[in-house]
């Protein structure tokens, strides 16, 4: 099923939209994924890259090299989190779920780096629970 959905940050400085279908749905719980995204687990929709369109503002896109095997990119005006991209696979890239304008028309499916959850949140859903990746 193919669609088009678009997103934006925050300060509407960067949108985009993407095509095609998704691949997955993950909440991520891993530390960086808590910091960068400032609540308890990264919400992240991973797609192709050759589906994600920016229409406005690539040239605010910042990013900023979180680990040696990926990076984050965020709004460097307002500060919201945009992608992860995981550096073996450049083909694919994961956008924070947040920052979708329209229904994404995927549910996630599983929690991952469940070890790292932080203390303070309950996952009370049915969806799979793995402890790394
Ligand atoms: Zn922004
Ligand atoms: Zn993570």
């Amino acid at each position: 099923m193919s669609q088009t959905i678009k997103g934006s940050c925050m300060c509407q400085g960067i949108q985009f939209e993407y095509t095609g279908t998704p691949d997955r749905f993950s909440y991520c719980h891993c530390k960086m994924c808590q910091k960068f995204s400032g609540g308890a687990f990264g919400a992240f929709i991973t797609l192709k890259r050759k589906d994600l369109h920016y229409i406005k503002g690539e040239e605010l896109r910042k990013e900023y090299s979180s680990s040696e095997w990926a990076s984050r990119v965020f709004c460097s005006i307002c500060g919201s989190s945009l992608e992860y991209i995981y550096h073996e696979m450049p083909e694919d890239v994961s956008i924070s779920a947040g920052l979708f304008d329209e229904d994404p028309k995927i549910r996630a499916s599983r929690h991952i780096f469940v070890k790292d959850k932080c203390k303070w949140f309950e996952i009370t859903d049915k969806i799979e629970q793995i402890a790394r990746y």
